[in-house]
């Protein structure tokens, strides 16, 4: 299992007490806002990244906390801060997002999200839009706009069209490595772990304490057309309660909805007042137990930051007053 990082520590002027240390419970100082987000988990390793290849998702990465990390810098909500990290990594095609997203066994897209604002765990989602260029605006007007928490299929293109939403043919998401990918998994007859994470996510916290997270997904590579993952399930891989904790998730969504990962995570530390990488280790054990792999990033009621994946790597960073970070590898010091 992986840990709480160092470099979290590190930018939050913690003081570590051993390498696997959960910064939350060393935190000296008040945090102002923060920004924790990834860019999906799996089998990312140094042998397979070229050095282009890796200062493209840093880059792609500080891109994404950068858009958060002005909205709350300058006092704004939470929940806007984590809408528009996701939004940048959904236009990215380096991410299972938005441009970029894997391809179905049938050779299409189906993209899912959700959005979840801790104050009155009001929360929106969609799931299999296929016409959406940015899902986790249409996440967020199924919050704001209806009395519903999902939309799923043509019922929820429908619904981001007729909010005025940026509608897009599904060939827009289409991209030459993702098409490589589906065509080695279906020669293959199998799924390779290195092709089918890359969702993206965000959890914040602003300088009212309020907390929120969102998460987008293009799902699985190879999926089955109509499948849906953990993504959209509020409570699976995206969940906000202030004072408690947020979560976004990353992995083979099947484990995680089994699970309930997001919400199983805030119950523990609201239950049993555990620190939250100690509740995303339990999370992450539960889903490595029935067989399943991913990560999760995480943030308290305080504003300490964590996250927790049993995967070889996740693309990850964190922003706040005092600075930023990124990593990928498991093996990173952090
Ligand atoms: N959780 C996503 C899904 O199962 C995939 C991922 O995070 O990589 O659809």
């Amino acid at each position: 299992m992986r840990r709480a990082p160092a470099f979290l520590a590190a930018i939050a002027g913690l003081v570590l007490t051993g390498c696997t240390s959960v910064p939350e419970t060393t935190m000296t100082d008040p945090v102002e806002w923060r920004l924790v987000i990834h860019g999906g988990a799996g089998v990312i390793l140094r042998e397979n990244m070229t050095p282009e290849r890796e200062a493209a998702f840093e880059a792609a990465l500080k891109r994404s906390m950068e858009a958060g990390a002005a909205v709350l810098r300058d006092g704004g909500e939470a929940i806007d801060a984590v809408q528009a990290a996701v939004l940048v990594m959904e236009d990215d095609p380096l991410f299972n997002a938005g441009y970029g997203a894997v391809f179905t066994a049938d050779g299409g897209h189906e993209l899912d999200a959700a959005i979840m604002d801790g104050r009155e765990r009001n929360a929106g989602a969609v799931a299999g839009v296929k016409r959406v260029k940015n899902p986790i605006l249409a996440a967020r007007a199924v919050m704001d706009k209806s009395e519903h928490v999902m939309f799923a299929a043509e019922g929820a293109d429908a619904f981001a069209e007729a909010q005025g939403l940026d509608m897009v043919d599904n060939s827009y998401f289409d991209t030459d490595w993702r098409r490589e990918a589906l065509e080695r998994v279906l020669q293959e007859r199998a799924r390779t772990a290195a092709d089918k994470h890359g969702t993206v996510g965000a959890v914040a916290i602003d300088m009212n304490g309020n907390l929120a997270a969102a998460t987008t997904t293009g799902g699985m590579t190879a999926k089955a057309a109509g499948r849906v993952g953990d993504t959209p399930l509020i409570g699976a891989a995206t969940y906000a309660e202030n004072g408690v904790c947020a979560v976004s998730a990353t992995g083979h969504g099947e484990f995680f909805i089994r699970v309930g990962v997001a919400k199983t995570i805030c119950d523990r530390v609201k239950l049993l007042g555990e620190p939250i990488v100690t509740a995303g280790d339990a999370a992450l054990a539960e889903v490595a137990e029935l067989g399943g792999d991913g990560g999760v990033i995480l943030i308290d009621g305080e504003g300490n930051p964590g996250f927790s994946f049993n995967s070889a790597g996740m693309y990850r960073g964190v922003i706040d007053a005092k600075g930023s970070m990124v990593a990928i590898y498991g093996d990173e010091s952090n």
